[in-house]
C-alpha cells in the first residue's frame, strides 16, 4: 500500500458521477468510503475492488443519507475502518420526473428535500464535526478538511419541469456559502459543483420516464450546449479533484458551474 493522501467519503458512489468521483480520488492517492443506499451494495463493493487495485484502501458502507442516525454511522465506520474523514463529497441526489408545477404531489417534493438537501445537510453537519475534532487533535494546523456537495446548474438558472429538484439545488448553494463562512476558522474549505447535463443513469431515467427515447434526447441536449457535448462524469471528479487539492487553497463557499457554456455566472 502506498502511503494515503487522507480518506475521502463519497456518497451515491455506485454509479455515475459520485463513482468517477470515487475512481479519480483514489487515483490522486486517497482511501476511499464509499457509500449507497443498501440495494446497490453489490456495485460499491466491486467498486472497492477495483479501487484496490490502484493501491489505496476502500471500504463500502450501505446507508441513506436523508437519515440522521445512519449518516452518524456512516462517518463513524469511516473513521474506525480508515482513520479519519478529509473529504467528504455529499453527491447522492434524486431527480423525479415532475412535469410541472401543479402535478408535482407533496411525496416527490419530500422525496427530493429529503435526499438533496437534508442528505448533503446531515453529510454536511456530521463531517464538519468530525473535521473540527481532527483539526483540534492536529494542534489547530491550518489544512482541515474539504466538504463538497452537489448542487446543478439548474440552481443557477432553475429550468421549467424541474421545480422542486431546482429548489434543492439553490439550497445546496445556501448551505455551502454559510458553512464555508462558519469552517473557515478551522481550515475546512466548503465547495460545490454545479454541472450541466452529465450523461448518467439520472439523465436516462428522466429521458425515458418523460416519454423520450435516451439517446435522441441526448443528442438533441447536446445541441443546445456551445461545447456541443453533454457532459462526463469524469468531467466533475476532474473539478472535484481540483476542489480538494491545494491548488483550490484559496477557493471556498463556491458553487462552481461545469457545464460546456450552457449557462455564464
Ligand atoms: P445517478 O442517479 O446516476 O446516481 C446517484 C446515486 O446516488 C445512485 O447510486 C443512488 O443510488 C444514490 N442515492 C440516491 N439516494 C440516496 C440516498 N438516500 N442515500 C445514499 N445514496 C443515494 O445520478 P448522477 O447523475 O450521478 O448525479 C450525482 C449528483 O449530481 C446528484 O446529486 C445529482 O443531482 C447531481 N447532478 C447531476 C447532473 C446530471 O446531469 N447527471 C447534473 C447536475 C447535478
Amino acid at each position: 500500500m502506498s502511503i494515503s493522501k487522507g480518506v475521502a467519503l463519497v456518497t451515491g458512489a455506485s454509479r455515475g458521477i459520485g463513482r468517477a468521483i470515487a475512481l479519480r480520488l483514489a487515483n490522486d492517492g486517497y482511501s476511499l468510503a464509499l457509500n449507497d443506499i443498501p440495494c446497490n451494495l453489490p456495485s460499491l463493493t466491486a467498486l472497492a475492488d477495483e479501487i484496490g487495485c490502484v493501491n489505496v484502501k476502500a471500504v463500502s458502507i450501505a446507508a441513506d443519507v436523508a437519515e440522521e442516525e445512519q449518516v452518524q454511522e456512516m462517518i463513524k465506520k469511516t473513521v474506525n475502518d480508515l482513520g479519519s474523514v478529509d473529504v467528504m463529497v455529499a453527491n447522492a441526489g434524486i431527480l423525479k420526473s415532475t412535469p410541472t408545477l401543479i402535478e408535482t404531489s407533496l411525496k416527490d417534493f419530500d422525496d427530493t428535500i429529503a435526499v438533496n438537501v437534508r442528505g448533503v445537510f446531515l453529510c454536511y453537519k456530521y463531517a464538519a464535526k468530525q473535521m473540527i475534532a481532527q483539526h483540534q487533535q492536529r494542534g489547530g494546523t491550518p489544512k482541515g478538511g474539504s466538504i463538497i456537495g452537489a448542487s446543478s446548474v439548474t440552481a443557477k438558472q432553475a429550468w421549467a419541469g424541474l421545480s422542486a429538484y431546482s429548489m434543492s439545488k439553490w439550497g445546496v448553494r445556501g448551505l455551502t456559502q454559510a458553512s464555508a463562512m462558519e469552517l473557515a476558522p478551522y481550515g475546512i474549505r466548503v465547495n460545490a459543483y454545479a454541472p450541466g447535463s452529465i450523461d448518467t443513469k439520472m439523465v436516462e431515467k428522466f429521458a425515458v420516464d418523460n416519454g423520450r427515447d435516451h439517446k435522441e434526447y441526448l443528442a438533441e441536449k447536446a445541441q443546445t450546449v456551445p461545447l456541443k457535448r453533454m457532459g462526463t462524469p469524469e468531467d466533475v471528479a476532474n473539478l472535484v479533484s481540483f476542489l480538494v487539492s491545494d491548488q483550490a487553497s484559496y477557493i471556498t463557499g463556491q458553487a462552481v458551474s461545469v457545464n460546456g457554456g450552457l449557462f455564464f455566472d
